[in-house]
């Protein structure tokens, strides 16, 4: 473990996105802190947490993010309930025009913006009890690609794999749509520890290969 004053080689940040309830928190808490828990709160706003680790005898730092902000309906604002001081607070000095821009959608932009700022992997996720949270995954990945680095690495995850009995969406459909859109890909349980630090090594790895 690196503790304070250890000197860090890189930061990079990774994002989490897909639709509301996949399991993106859990993943993060699974992987930044090894905690789980079933009675998770939906995500309000903005938050990333962080891990040290070493890849090629270099310290890495990875700053997960993870939103709630981007779980909005289709073509509809961030959630109106939250008032602009609640994601000033989350994102300082990131939404200063909120108010004036309201009723256009652009407070939707600047965090959309800001989320995808500077982030150079991303874990695409979907929960494989829900078919619909995986069809959703071509916008997720448009919007992705509209906003992010070039380079992005971005890994397909299939979250929920202890539901086995469940299961929505086939290991070989998703397996053939990561290869077609050329994206990592694997299936992941939160909740017992499968695969999710799997998940992150190798977009941390892969983002190592390409920035070192
Ligand atoms: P988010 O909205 O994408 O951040 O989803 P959460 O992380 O809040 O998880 C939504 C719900 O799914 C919570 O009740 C979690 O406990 C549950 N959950 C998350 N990951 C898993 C998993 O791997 N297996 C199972 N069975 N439940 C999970
Ligand atoms: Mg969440």
């Amino acid at each position: 473990m690196a503790g304070a004053g250890d000197k860090v080689d890189y930061v990079f940040k990774v994002v989490l996105i897909g639709d509301s309830a996949v399991g993106k928190s859990q993943i993060l808490a699974r992987f930044a802190r090894n905690e789980f828990s079933l009675d998770s709160k939906a995500t309000i706003g903005v938050e990333f947490q962080t891990r040290t680790l070493v890849i090629e005898h270099k310290s890495v730092k990875a700053q997960i993010w993870d939103t709630a902000g981007q779980e909005r309906q289709r073509h509809h604002a961030i959630p109106y309930h939250l008032s602009s001081e609640t994601y000033r607070v989350l994102l300082p000095n990131k939404l200063t025009t909120s108010h004036a821009c309201y009723f256009n959608n652009c407070r939707y932009r600047a965090v959309t913006s800001a989320y995808y700022r500077g982030a150079l992997g991303a874990l695409l996720v979907y929960d494989i009890t829900k078919r619909q949270s995986f069809d959703h995954i071509p916008r997720w990945l448009e919007e992705l690609r509209g906003h992010a680095d070039k380079n992005i690495v971005i890994m397909l995850v299939g979250n929920k794999s202890d539901l086995e009995e469940e299961r929505a969406v086939s290991t070989e459909d998703a397996k053939e749509f990561a290869e077609k859109e050329n994206l990592f890909f694997l299936e992941t349980s939160a909740m017992q520890a499968t695969n999710v630090e799997n998940a992150f090594q190798t977009v941390l790895t892969e983002i190592f290969k390409i920035h070192s």
